[in-house]
């Protein structure tokens, strides 16, 4: 394993969408993410993930704000997600919420958003309203504190660990 010390936090760095959705699943995942430690992108799920989200829609167009790259917005302005998973998860509707955040932080009037699931022919509305803000506020506030927090976060429940692609870290010894 190495050394944490590897792995400098970014938390001077914009949070995204992918930091909001790790945060809401596990804390833990986030401070090792933010110090570039990302097993992820060997993981075979990840790599099926992308394949659903191209292959799913074809009328789409990315919106790459820099801290966060969103599927896609459709007229309105409603953000779309595409998941791989096969089961909702309030994490997914985080990461859609602090896209719209991103977005209305740019003057963008958003209406709400979307996640698609399209391996269980599925979808999930997340409105945007004053408490969705507040919400999103308050998620990106506590991401904030989790990346500058010296030591990591406690693992969950194993249970809780099923698919993560940081189990070999966590687990591994
Ligand atoms: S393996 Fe478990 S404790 Fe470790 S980052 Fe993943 S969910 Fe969190």
């Amino acid at each position: 394993m190495s050394s944490l010390d590897d792995f400098p936090a970014d938390d001077g760095a914009a949070v995204g969408g992918v930091h909001i959705k790790y945060f809401v699943h596990c804390p833990r995942q986030l401070w090792l993410y933010a110090r570039g430690y990302r097993p992820e992108h060997r993981s075979d799920r990840v790599a099926f993930g992308q394949v659903v989200a191209d292959t799913t829609f074809t009328r789409r167009r990315d919106i790459d704000l820099g801290e966060a790259k969103i599927d896609w917005v459709t007229t309105g302005a409603v953000v779309h997600e595409t998941k791989s998973s096969r089961a909702p998860s309030p994490a997914h509707a985080a990461q859609v919420r602090h896209y719209c955040l991103l977005l209305e932080r740019r003057g963008i009037s958003v209406r709400g958003g979307t996640v698609h699931y399209p391996l269980i022919r599925r979808t999930t509305d997340v409105p945007w309203d004053d408490d969705a803000r507040m919400a999103a506020e308050d998620a990106e506030t506590q991401a904030r504190n989790v990346i500058a927090a010296t030591e990591p976060p406690a693992r969950l429940a194993r249970t809780g660990c099923r698919g993560c692609s940081y189990l070999d870290y966590c687990w591994g010894d």
